[in-house]
């Protein structure tokens, strides 16, 4: 006989296996988006590239088009599901943007797949509750490549761009790689379902002329630490508070004027570089190439990216806290809006988004629905 005890935690295991995806097969994933009165339209990735509906790696577009046209503009969030501050700042501009002139578009959760893993770096967990508008709701947080089972090729030794080219280095060079979007553009349309994502993404800025985009990212922070390894200290990332901009003319000229503006205002270095060449694949440098867009990629820090860290808290974190890295995410996009609409004839005006000290005073809780 068993005890009741034995019963219930057979009850729970059989339970848990239930929630808990067998290995090999890849969780489904659709972000929790609660839209505002500026959405005029949703649609999907697959739009643009027919071959990802109805799989893990299809995700929703959200449109913001003003009654006045002018320039359209793309927000990436979620190309790495662990880079919370992205995603969040792509969600805010969702509920509460209200575009007048032009056209945002934007994309929440990219990496939709990577969404429905579990963390594999650093083990966080995949859910993390704050309060905002309607009550408490759930952020999430998943691991920044496309999950195994979502790409029917294994992945190889090495890592190798679609053009054959291989990036330096041993961390560039892992096979995994092969499942980073951000290691896979301009994509295939036939190719692996990571290279079709980022095709996907292609389309999308070909066909709806996007001018300027941004791909949010985080990085470790900058902290000074003591290695486990040696006990010597070392400095954190550099990335953290990097704008990096395509090497063309236009983009640095606007990225550089953006970086000066924003470090004077808010008092917070900002730092610049440009795509550099040898590290194909990435998105400010392959959009940029490939197309007449503006590209850029923005990195905040995030202490569930340094892995010297015992339990970092991904949200409070007394000096990078989500509403820090969130409020820079929205502020570096907004202020190369506003740089392009000087320079162009074609505007994006958008309303109804908080500045960063707003939005350091009352949290991103407060903006969120
Ligand atoms: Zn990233």
């Amino acid at each position: 006989m068993l005890s009741a005890k034995m019963k219930r935690s057979l009850a729970l295991c059989a339970i848990l296996a239930f929630l808990t995806p067998a290995a090999g097969k890849a969780a489904f994933f659709r972000p929790d988006v609660r839209p505002g009165y500026g959405v005029t339209r949703r649609g999907w990735l697959s739009d643009y590239h027919a071959a990802l509906k109805g799989t893990n790696l299809d995700t929703p577009v959200y449109y913001l088009e003003g009654r006045k046209p002018g320039a359209t503009m793309l927000i990436i969030g979620g190309t790495h599901p662990r880079e919370i501050a992205g995603h969040t700042a792509a969600l805010m501009a969702i509920e509460n943007a209200a575009v007048s002139e032009g056209r945002l578009i934007v994309i929440p959760a990219l990496n939709a797949s990577g969404y429905g893993l579990h963390d594999l770096s650093a083990n966080i967990p995949r859910f993390h509750k704050i309060k905002c508008r309607s009550g408490h709701r759930l952020l999430p947080f998943g691991d920044r490549r496309v999950d195994k089972a979502d790409q029917k090729m294994a992945d190889p030794g090495q890592y190798r761009h679609q053009s054959g080219a291989i990036i330096p280095g041993s961390k560039g060079g892992d096979g995994a790689e092969m499942r980073n979007i951000n290691r896979n553009y301009p994509g295939l349309a036939d190719g692996t379902e990571t290279q079709q994502v980022a095709y996907g993404v292609m389309e999308l800025i070909r066909k709806e002329h996007v001018v300027l985009n941004i791909d949010m990212h985080e990085a470790d922070t900058p902290t000074w630490y003591v290695m486990r390894q040696n006990g010597k200290t070392r400095e954190g990332g550099r990335l953290a508070y990097m704008l990096v901009c395509n090497p063309k003319d236009a983009a640095m000229e606007l990225g550089a004027e953006a970086v000066i503006d924003l470090s004077d205002r808010l008092g917070i270095k900002l730092k610049i570089e440009p795509s550099n060449p040898a590290f194909c694949g990435l998105s400010h440098l392959e959009i940029g190439n490939a197309t007449s867009c503006l590209s850029f990629l923005f990195e905040t820090p995030n202490p569930g990216q340094d892995d010297w860290r015992e339990n970092p808290d991904v949200i409070r974190d007394t000096r990078y806290p989500l509403e820090h890295r969130v409020g820079l995410q929205w502020e570096v996009f907004q202020e190369l809006a506003n740089l392009y609409n000087e320079y162009n004839d074609q505007h994006l005006v958008i309303e109804g988004m908080p500045d960063y000290k707003t939005l350091m005073n009352q949290g991103v809780g407060a903006w969120l629905n």
